[in-house]
């Protein structure tokens, strides 16, 4: 047990917390929750905001980081609560396996990510959360409690995308596919209008697309294509864009040297659908991150509005990137029984300005029935996120089952899940 202060990846956010905890077993977890009037677990500290913060007892499962055998039958594997994504892919690629998406980094951990309903992207890939298939939590007054997909149908749907507030996960049953390769290619200026004519073929032209963008001069800067290598080859002319001739970083004016391999190299799908290496360990970063999810038939209204805010956007933008991701049934889900286009920000770290900046995107965007980023930087008041999601009422009843005295509630649900309520 620590008590010195503990900040986040970013740096941008000191945990509150008295004491930070690092069980070892599940009866000593058991025994640290049952003691505990405040208590919260914390995964990799990816999140920029306050979601994973508590004033009393925060819980790292670090400790918790076993991998089980692939049940080959099933395609199944069953995880700990610490396990972060690097370590995961490499195992199940060993027994033959994958998952069906990453997001940009794989050096967050399943848990969290799926908490916040993190995503990768592609058209036909729902987000990580997706994947999961079964957990095993504590739950406040310290009982052990498995839900399964196959068994549990509501109660599920509503837990897997938790935000932390169900309980502490200890274990997690993923679904796998057979291992696959990739290749990723990069393509240079593409003309903005021809993404306004083509979006659905542009997304669609491979397992996973992802555009970036500074909303500047009626361009997207560069289109990153992940590609199946079972799956024929289109070819190098881009909808006016230029394949790229060298590799790039998403910022070009950064080394490339931390991102996953491009030029048509085939590799390993956990190789190729992250941007960014295994091997390259980010211990903090420079930056801020917020992200909006906007149903697919708003898409293109949503990037008229920040082309429109380009000039604003500008001076705090380090680069934008714009993924897919499909319908989900997950209750909390910013992709909740719709197919989404994500629009994220990565920020210089000025958080007075993103802070003044926010509002104004999401005065544009809010219209478009976006959905905030869980794990990411917003200032949607309760009042405008609560009607985004329409089991929220019914979620709210979940985490007052779970957790009647409110353990797990921090100001974080507070404002965004109770308010008002
Ligand atoms: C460099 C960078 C790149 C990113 N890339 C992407 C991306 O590509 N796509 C995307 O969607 N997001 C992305 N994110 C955001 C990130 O994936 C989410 O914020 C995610 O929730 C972080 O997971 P974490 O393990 O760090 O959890 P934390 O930030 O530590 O916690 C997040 C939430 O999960 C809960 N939690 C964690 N572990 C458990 C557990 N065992 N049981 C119960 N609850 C738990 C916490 O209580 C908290 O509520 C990125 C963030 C960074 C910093």
């Amino acid at each position: 047990m620590t008590s010195q202060s503990e900040t986040n990846w970013a740096g941008n956010l000191t945990y509150s917390a008295a004491r930070l905890h690092r069980p070892k077993t599940t009866t000593h977890l058991q025994d640290i929750i049952r003691h505990s009037r405040k208590v919260r677990a914390l995964g990799s500290r990816h999140s920029f905001n306050t979601i994973a913060d508590t004033p009393h007892d925060l819980i790292s499962l670090e400790h918790f980081d076993k991998i089980g055998t692939v049940d080959t039958e099933r395609s199944q594997v069953t995880i700990g609560g610490g396990v972060r994504y690097g370590q995961l892919c490499r195992q199940i690629d060993h027994a033959g396996f994958a998952l069906p998406n990453l997001a940009s980094l794989p050096h967050i951990s399943v848990a969290g990510a799926c908490a916040t309903a993190t995503h990768g992207s592609g058209d036909g890939n729902g987000n990580l959360a997706t994947a999961v298939v079964g957990l095993e939590m504590i739950s406040a007054d310290g009982d052990l409690i498995t839900l399964t997909k196959e068994q549990d149908g509501d109660q599920f749907l509503g837990a897997v995308v938790g935000l932390g507030g169900l309980g502490i996960i200890t274990k997690l049953t993923l679904q796998l596919v057979p291992a696959f390769n990739m290749r990723q290619d990069v393509y240079e200026y593409l003309p903005l209008e021809q993404l306004e004519n083509h979006l659905d073929v542009i997304t669609g032209s491979g397992y996973s697309v992802s555009l970036f963008t500074a909303w500047r001069k009626g361009l997207i800067e560069q289109v990153w294509v992940k590609r199946r290598v079972d799956i024929p080859f289109v070819g190098r002319d881009f909808f006016g864009a230029t394949s790229a001739e060298i590799d790039l970083h998403p910022i070009r004016e950064l080394s490339p040297i931390h991102c996953t391999a491009q030029m048509g190299v085939p590799g390993a799908w956990y190789d190729r659908l992250s941007h960014f290496r295994l091997e390259f360990t980010p211990s903090s970063g420079e930056e801020l991150q917020s992200e909006y999810f906007i149903p697919r038939h708003n898409a293109l209204a949503a990037f008229r509005a920040m082309y429109e805010m380009g000039d604003q956007i500008a001076p705090l933008l380090q680069i934008s990137e714009i993924r897919t991701i499909a319908a989900d049934n997950l209750w909390m889900s910013p992709c909740y029984q719709q197919d989404c286009v994500a629009i994220h920000f990565t920020w210089h770290k000025d958080w007075a300005g993103v802070r003044q900046l926010l509002p104004l995107i999401e005065a544009r965007l809010i219209p478009l029935a976006a959905r905030p980023h869980w794990g990411k930087l917003f200032t949607v008041s309760a009042k405008q996120l609560q009607p985004l999601y329409p089991k929220l009422p019914a979620f709210r009843h979940l985490l007052e089952q779970y957790d009647p005295q409110g353990k797990f509630r921090n100001p974080f649900l507070e404002q965004t899940i109770f308010a008002g309520s």
